[in-house]
């Protein structure tokens, strides 16, 4: 079986549907297909919880209802075959009733809002799947997608609800929303903004599928993020490791956490363009490139903290109380560096910021510095390979480095910028690690 995932650009019109159903229909497999809200959907309905919570009912209702006008234009277009046309009517009409009985008890329904645009999606696809006259199924991800108390997926309760969803259902065609899932209240949430890639993932290791497939608006992993550099260029097959690190820093294409499901399983995951996809895309499996930089991603909104303590010297047990700050409010860190009186460690997270410091304060003098971006430069980098460290920190002379991490994994290397210098840094590596290194010698 092989898991088809289409992003919001990829459903964001009827012409676009239309190339969707045009590349699933093609390929004569049993898949299921997961599909993202129409995009710009999402987030309307982020404004309008903002605007419900803000007390402004008004300014909400408006939001619906130009996005009802935007989905009745949408099926407009999709369907010209009448009777389809009006299911596909039947269902918006109904469905945005719902919605503005929702913002009656505006905080209670927060998730179950930001769930609606897969929900639209997946209901919209089946009907035009119809008009075509290809019989397709349509299974709701509130019936096997779940995560528990930490935000965790339940692999395992997952593996065995869609596993018996799966036995009840012949169709060669499943379609599922992306994103949705229910938590352990029984309530429905999500898997976080762009989780319908982990969604995906999460299918695809729950199934063993043969390849994960992720069509999106792009011709697949470009080796620098497109939205700062220019003449970036897609990479053909990269590692599972490498590929991690490079969604977990920033790289837009892929959620952070959507390699690991496939990783763990071994399956194979392809990124495809759905306006091109003739493009070889980027095949990322369990493999090992050669050695050097394959691709460089940048991941905003880092926190840098700095503990400083002379008790560190000569101590042990002094990481171990750092550590256990992290851990009892639930705030990862990404980077770390040490020198002998003091800890540089960054987090993503700001939630509990002000509780941290204030017990790492009792640990040793603290200072942080928000703002800041992570550069990450993912790849080969094997322990006995020479000049990968100079020729990284040779683009940047020009540069303010705060913190460099390197040697944590043989897959990447990291460093700290403030958040304004990192266009210019993507930027530089880009020329010296790349554009330099592609021209040809002269003689
Ligand atoms: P979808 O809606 O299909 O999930 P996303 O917008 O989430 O699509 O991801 C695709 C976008 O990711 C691209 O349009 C591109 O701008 C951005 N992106 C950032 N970094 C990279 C990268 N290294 N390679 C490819 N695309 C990237
Ligand atoms: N629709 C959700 C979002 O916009 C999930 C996704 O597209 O992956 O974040
Ligand atoms: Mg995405």
């Amino acid at each position: 079986m092989i898991v088809f995932k289409f992003g919001g650009t990829s459903v964001g019109s009827a012409e676009n549907i239309k190339k969707v159903a045009a590349i699933i229909n093609d390929c004569n497999r049993d898949k299921i297909v997961v599909l993202s809200a129409v995009s710009g959907t999402t987030n309307s309905l982020v404004e309008i919880n903002n605007c419900l919570a803000n007390d402004k009912k008004e300014d909400a209702l408006a939001i619906i209802d130009n996005l009802e006008i935007s989905y009745n234009q949408l099926i407009l277009e999709l369907f010209n075959e009448e009777n389809h046309h009006l299911d596909a009517q039947l269902f918006i009409k109904t469905k945005f009733e719902e919605l503005r009985s929702l913002t009656n008890e505006a905080t209670k329904n927060e998730k179950i809002f930001l769930a609606q645009g897969e929900i639209i999606s997946t209901n919209l696809f089946q009907i035009y799947q119809k008009q075509l006259g290809n019989s397709t199924a349509l299974i709701s991800a509130l019936d096997f997608m779940s995560i528990d108390t930490n935000e965790e997926p339940e692999n395992e309760k997952i593996k065995t609800k869609l596993t018996a969803i799966l036995a009840n259902n012949k169709a060669q065609t499943i379609i599922t929303q992306g994103f949705i899932c229910l938590n352990p209240d029984n309530e429905v949430d999500n898997l976080k903004r762009g989780g319908s890639d982990y969604s995906a993932s999460l299918i695809g290791a729950a199934i063993n599928a043969e390849q994960i497939q992720i069509w999106t608006d792009i011709d697949g992993m470009h080796n620098n993020d497109p939205r700062y550099v220019e003449n970036t260029f897609p990479i053909g097959e990269i590692s599972f490791d490498e590929a991690a690190e490079l969604a977990y820093f920033g790289a837009k294409i892929l959620h952070p956490q959507s390699i690991i499901p496939a990783q763990k399983n071994n399956i194979p995951v392809l990124l495809k363009n759905t306006f091109n996809p003739e493009a070889k895309g980027t095949l990322i499996k369990n493999c090992h490139n050669s050695t050097g930089v394959r691709a460089i991603a940048a991941k905003d909104g880092i926190i840098a903290i700095k503990i400083k303590s002379y008790r560190m010297l000569m101590a042990y047990g002094f990481l171990n109380n750092v550590f256990a700050v992290f851990e009892k409010y639930h705030t990862p860190i990404d980077m770390i560096t040490t020198s002998e009186i003091a800890v540089s460690l960054t987090i993503d997270n700001q939630k509990y910021l002000k509780e941290i410091v204030a017990e790492l304060n009792t640990i040793g003098k603290v200072e942080y510095d928000t703002d800041m971006s992570i550069i990450c430069l993912a790849g080969n980098f094997s322990h006995s390979g020479k000049g990968i460290s100079a020729a990284v920190l040779n683009c940047l002379t020009d540069v303010a480095i705060r913190m460099i991490s390197y040697g944590g994994s043989q897959y990447n290397i990291s460093l700290l910028v403030e958040k304004n210098d990192k266009v210019r840094a993507l930027n530089l590596l880009n020329e010296g690690l790349f554009v330099q290194q592609n021209k040809p010698q002269e003689a």
